[in-house]
C-alpha cells in the first residue's frame, strides 16, 4: 500500500466509480487512491441547515458527504409538530420533515455517513477532517452542526422530552392552551419563551435559580409586568414530575435560600437556560463570538477560504428551521461558486 491511500474497515457508502454509489460489507478493506478521495464538499451536521445544503450541492452535481454526529436530524429531530415551516397546512412531524429531506437530498446523489468529527485541519487545502479512524479530504466545508440546547440533566427532564419537556416555545408552546407551564431560565430566552408562552397558557412561573437576571432590561420588565407570568427566583428544579404517566405532571422545586421544598404542578416544563453552538471544534481556527457561534460574514462566509457556516451554529438570533434552511441554501450556493472560481 503506497503513501496516500486510505482504508475504509467499516460499512460506508461511498463513490467506486462517478455517479455509482457502492455499499462495502462489514469488514471489507478497500484501497482507494488520495486523488479519489478528494471531496468538492463535505457538510457537517444532517439538520435543517446542513441538509437544505445537501439538496442543493447535490443538485449542483457536488455529491457532498454529510457526516451526522451524535444528534443526526438536529433539533427538529426531537421535536414533535412543526407548524411554521412553509408548504404544510397542516403541519408535519419535525422527524418526517427531516426523513423528507434526507430522502430529496440522496435521490440527487449526497450520501451520509455516521461519525464523530474529532479533528480537523482547516489551515491545508484540501481540508482534512478526521473522522474516527478516517481522515476525509474536502476542496469545500460546510459546517451545520447546528446548536444544542442546554439541559438541566436531570434524569426525569430526559426522560420527559417530548412529552411535556421543551427547549423550543416556538416548536411546542401550542400544545399547552389552556394549560400551566413553567420557565426556567433567566437570560433573555427564558423571557422570550415566557412571553411567547402566554399566548397559549393561562398561567407561566418563570423559575430562576438567583435573583439577579441575565435579560436585558427590556425583556425583563415585559416579562414582570406580563400579568399571566408569576417569577420564582432563587429557586432550583430537583425533578420533573410524571415519568411514570409519560406526562409531564410537575416540578419538585427548592428554594435555595431556605432550602425548603415545594410541587409546582404544571403540564409543559420548558428550558430557557441557552444553548451551546457546536462549534468547538474549531476554535482558533475559525472566528467564534463570545458565546462559541461562528463568526460569519456575509451570511455565510467564515474567515478560511472555501469554509462555510449556516444554521444555528452562527445565528444565535432567528435560529429557527426555515432560516437554518435558508442559510444552508446559501452556502452551498457559495461552494459552487468556489469550486467555479477555483477550476474545480
Ligand atoms: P444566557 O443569557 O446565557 O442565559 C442563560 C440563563 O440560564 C441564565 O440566567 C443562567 O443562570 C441560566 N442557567 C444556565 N444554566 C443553568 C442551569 N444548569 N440551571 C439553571 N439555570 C441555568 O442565554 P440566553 O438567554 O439563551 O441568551 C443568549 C444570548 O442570546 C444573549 O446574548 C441574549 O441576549 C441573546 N438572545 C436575545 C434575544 C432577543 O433579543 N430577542 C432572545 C434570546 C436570546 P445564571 O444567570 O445564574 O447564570
Amino acid at each position: 500500500m503506497g503513501a496516500g491511500w486510505i482504508a475504509f474497515p467499516f460499512w460506508c457508502a461511498r463513490i467506486s466509480k462517478p455517479g455509482k454509489p457502492s455499499l462495502l460489507p462489514a469488514g471489507t478493506i478497500e484501497y482507494i487512491s488520495m486523488a479519489e478521495t478528494i471531496r468538492d464538499t463535505v457538510i457537517l451536521g444532517s439538520g435543517c441547515a446542513g441538509l437544505t445544503a445537501a439538496i442543493y450541492a447535490a443538485r449542483a452535481n457536488l455529491k457532498p458527504l454529510v457526516l451526522e454526529g451524535h444528534e443526526p436530524g438536529g433539533q427538529l429531530s426531537i421535536t414533535t409538530l412543526v407548524e411554521n415551516f412553509p408548504g404544510w397546512p397542516e403541519g408535519i412531524q419535525g422527524p418526517q420533515l427531516i426523513e423528507n429531506m434526507k430522502l430529496q437530498a440522496s435521490r440527487f446523489g449526497a450520501e451520509f455517513q455516521m461519525g464523530h468529527l474529532a479533528a480537523a485541519d482547516l489551515s491545508k487545502h484540501p481540508i482534512a477532517l478526521r473522522v474516527g479512524a478516517e481522515t476525509i479530504h474536502t476542496r469545500t466545508l460546510i459546517i451545520a452542526s447546528g446548536a444544542s440546547a442546554r439541559w438541566l440533566g436531570l434524569p426525569s427532564e430526559q426522560a420527559l422530552i417530548g412529552h411535556g419537556v421543551s427547549s423550543c416555545a416556538t416548536c411546542d408552546g401550542f400544545f399547552f392552551s389552556g394549560k400551566e407551564i413553567a420557565v426556567i431560565g433567566g437570560g433573555d430566552s427564558a423571557m422570550e419563551e415566557a412571553l411567547f408562552l402566554t399566548r397559549f397558557s393561562t398561567k407561566v412561573t418563570l423559575l430562576h435559580r438567583r435573583d439577579q437576571f441575565r435579560a436585558s432590561k427590556i425583556m425583563l420588565e415585559r416579562a414582570m409586568a406580563h400579568p399571566q407570568i408569576v417569577f420564582r427566583t432563587n429557586t432550583v428544579v430537583k425533578e420533573v414530575l410524571g415519568v411514570e404517566e409519560k406526562e409531564v405532571k410537575g416540578v419538585r422545586l427548592c428554594d435555595t435560600v431556605t432550602g425548603e421544598e415545594e410541587i409546582l404542578p404544571i403540564s409543559g416544563f420548558f428550558l430557557g437556560i441557552g444553548h451551546e453552538p457546536n462549534a468547538k471544534m474549531f476554535a482558533g481556527q475559525i472566528d467564534l463570538d463570545e458565546d462559541g457561534y461562528i463568526k460569519t460574514t456575509d451570511y455565510v462566509f467564515t474567515r478560511v477560504p472555501g469554509v462555510f457556516a449556516c444554521g444555528d451554529v452562527q445565528d444565535r438570533r432567528y435560529r429557527q428551521a426555515i432560516t437554518a434552511a435558508g442559510t444552508g441554501c446559501m452556502a452551498a450556493l457559495e461552494v459552487e461558486k468556489f469550486l467555479q472560481e477555483h477550476g474545480h
